[in-house]
């Protein structure tokens, strides 16, 4: 069957094309009511089945390839490396479950976790899935104050987090920073489960804090077994970047998830059972969740979970890694192929890369030099992918049927089966047909498996949020802009909202701008993005201080620059602070009081800054040019 037919089938029956599709997994109830659009925008999936993420991940293999690996750890941070097979992967798991279940918590109850790339993180997900409690996964790179916003809204029962963390050499304790957020939280957990990697020391609250290793040791052995969950249960909540206040805990299913990653597997990443997957993300990123945990597993192959930066010990480490470990699928991202560039190509052609297939890349636009670059290095086919937190699997790239047809460099490719993916005009709500006209990337019901069920505890933020952004229409926006060639390949063009991706980690730039105005001697702040050669984009930001005499006084103001990337440093991490401070008497604002951050960042790179009809006060533009 050619792509676009199997693509049509899923637009034209929906019904029939994810019946097919479920039966990539297990379930212990099979569904027979597939799609539930009673209550627009939330779409139900496989209603009345009932399955388990953590069975499909681990249990289902253990007959056929209980000995082949499952998970393989490496760390250049600490030097640990292992080999975990199903059987031991399905051992740990039930270990961690029954520490869990130890510490109260069950089925619905929420557990966060705080964690750098180790094993025990995987065992948590997957103990959790398990149970039918619901993770929620914070990136360790962010501090405190992030932190304590996400333990609030979550509400977990148990935190589990580690002594700390490491990157590139540089030990970065984690649980200062928790007990700073658990002190800033108004909701507290009944518990603190504790990896001790004696990297750094760590202060226990008795009664609270519990070490993982005593617990493991206590229920070494336990059994287990999983618990059968509805299809439309909880499997796991996690954050956006938060640009508009308050993050977002964007919430999943179990069966629609589990299906909508078998799929993938199959159709788009076309890795086999008993092969080897290479993710680079975080497990605190929606990548990591759908591809270094849960679509490799369930799909029963062995995924790398790799702890450290691409370039340390030296920037062969990662083909070392594929040749060592025979990987046939690796996935990364555009920025960590900048960072390679920079190196000798030979780090990678000294490699036997030879069972590699394919490199999957996404999360900010895949520049032509960077895939030409890339692709030659490998002499495998580089596939840009498409897609969002909020979608939880690619809407946008090149699978089934397709993927020896020329990619087109900029193009991330073609709508996914399942994803009805719109070209909106953002004022009007009309679709615009026309090849190569920009407008609103949109998606129209039913949105397929594996997509958001609603924001967290907070539906009407979630019809809010994302279904009522076009006018006349109720339709998903990605608000990303986007066009569609003549061929029917889409182009990303940039964001509708205001978010920094600093080498491809998401900032608000809200949550940095918060952040900065929370010192003390500063009235007012605009954060922007600027491209930059390396990162993709940094952040700059522009401070009114208090005192105007700063404004005169170059020493003052080193030094209040010095102190606010301290103070951003502190309460968010390294990663949102800004790379200059910038201090003006004004910022440029629309009559209504809005801030011109469009204006100001293209100002920043020398671009015409467009429509100023309603600004009001220009002089404010023109002193962001002379800074
Ligand atoms: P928030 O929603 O909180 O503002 P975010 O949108 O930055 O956070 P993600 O869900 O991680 O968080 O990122 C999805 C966005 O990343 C997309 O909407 C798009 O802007 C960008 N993106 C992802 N993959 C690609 C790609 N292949 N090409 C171009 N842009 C991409
Ligand atoms: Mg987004």
């Amino acid at each position: 069957m050619s792509y676009a037919a199997f693509y049509q089938r899923s637009i034209d029956e929906p019904e029939a094309f994810w019946a097919e599709q479920a039966r990539l997994i297990d379930w212990e109830r099979t569904p027979t009511q597939i799609l539930d659009e009673s209550r627009p925008p939330f779409t139900r999936w496989f209603t009345d089945g009932r399955t388990n993420l953590c069975h499909n991940a681990v249990d289902r293999h253990l007959r056929e390839r209980g000995d082949q690996p499952a998970l393989i750890h490496v760390s250049t941070e600490t030097g640990r490396e292992e080999r975990y097979s199903f059987t031991q992967l399905h051992e740990q798991v039930q270990r961690t479950a029954a520490m869990l279940l130890a510490l109260g918590v069950g089925r619905g109850d929420r557990v966060l976790v705080y964690m750098p790339m180790i094993p025990e993180a995987v065992f948590t997900m997957l103990a959790c899935a398990r149970i039918g409690a619901i993770h929620s996964v914070v990136f360790g790179g962010f501090a405190s104050v992030s932190l304590a916003s996400r333990i609030e809204d979550a509400m977990p029962r148990l935190v589990v987090s580690a002594d700390a963390g490491s990157r590139g050499g540089k030990v970065i304790p984690y649980k200062p920073l928790l007990d700073e957020a658990l002190r800033l939280s108004a909701h507290q957990p009944d518990a603190v489960l504790l990896v001790d990697r004696q990297l750094a020391p760590m202060e226990r609250v008795p009664g609270r804090d519990h070490a993982w290793e005593t617990l493991a040791e206590r229920h070494a052995g336990a059994q287990v077994p999983c618990e059968w969950l509805d299809s439309g249960e909880i499997s796991y909540t996690m954050y956006t970047s938060g640009t508009t206040g308050r993050p977002k805990g964007v919430q999943r299913d179990v069966g629609g998830y589990a299906v909508a990653l078998a799929a993938s597997m199959k159709h788009i990443f076309q890795g086999a059972p008993g092969e080897t997957y290479f993710c680079t993300s975080d497990i605190g990123w929606v990548v990591g969740h759908s591809y270094i945990v849960y679509g490799p597993l369930i799909a029963g192959m062995a995924t790398i979970l790799y702890e450290g930066l691409p370039i340390r010990p030296d920037a062969g480490i990662w083909w070392q890694l594929v040749e060592k470990y025979r990987v046939n699928v690796m996935f990364s991202a555009p920025t960590a192929v900048r960072v390679l560039k920079k190196h000798d190509i030979e780090h990678m052609k000294r490699h036997d890369l030879g069972s590699l297939r394919a490199l999957f890349l996404a999360g900010e636009p895949l520049d032509e030099p960077t895939a030409r670059w890339i692709n030659e290095a490998l002499g495998v086919p580089v596939i840009d992918n498409y897609w969002q937190t909020e979608t939880g699997w690619p809407i946008l790239t090149l699978a089934h049927g397709v993927e020896r047809q020329p990619a087109k460099f900029g193009s991330p490719g073609l709508p996914m089966y399942g994803w009805r993916v719109k070209i909106l005009d953002q004022a009007t709500g009309e679709e615009l047909t026309e090849p190569n006209k920009k407008g609103v990337v949109a998606i129209e019901l039913p949105t397929p498996p594996g997509f958001m069920q609603t924001i967290w505890r907070d539906d009407e933020r979630f019809v809010r949020t994302y279904w009522q952004g076009i006018p006349g229409r109720t339709v998903y926006s990605t608000f990303d802009w986007g066009i569609r060639d003549e061929d029917g390949y889409y182009f990303i063009l940039g964001r509708t909202d205001d978010v920094i991706n600093v080498a491809g980690h998401r900032l608000g730039t809200r949550e940095i701008e918060e952040s900065v105005s929370s010192h003390p001697a500063v009235a007012e702040v605009a954060v922007v993005g600027v491209a930059d050669a390396v990162k993709g984009q940094v952040a700059m930001a522009f401070v009114v201080p208090r005192e105007a005499a700063v404004l005169e006084d170059e020493a003052a103001r080193l030094r209040l620059e010095g102190d606010i990337m301290k103070t951003v440093d502190t309460q968010l991490g390294a990663l949102a602070r800004p790379a200059r401070v910038r201090f003006v008497g004004a910022l440029p604002k629309t009559r209504s009081g809005k801030l011109l951050r469009r204006a100001i960042q293209a100002v920043c790179e020398g671009r015409d800054p467009g429509d100023l009809s309603t600004i009001e006060d220009p002089t404010a533009l023109e002193q962001i040019k002379g800074r």
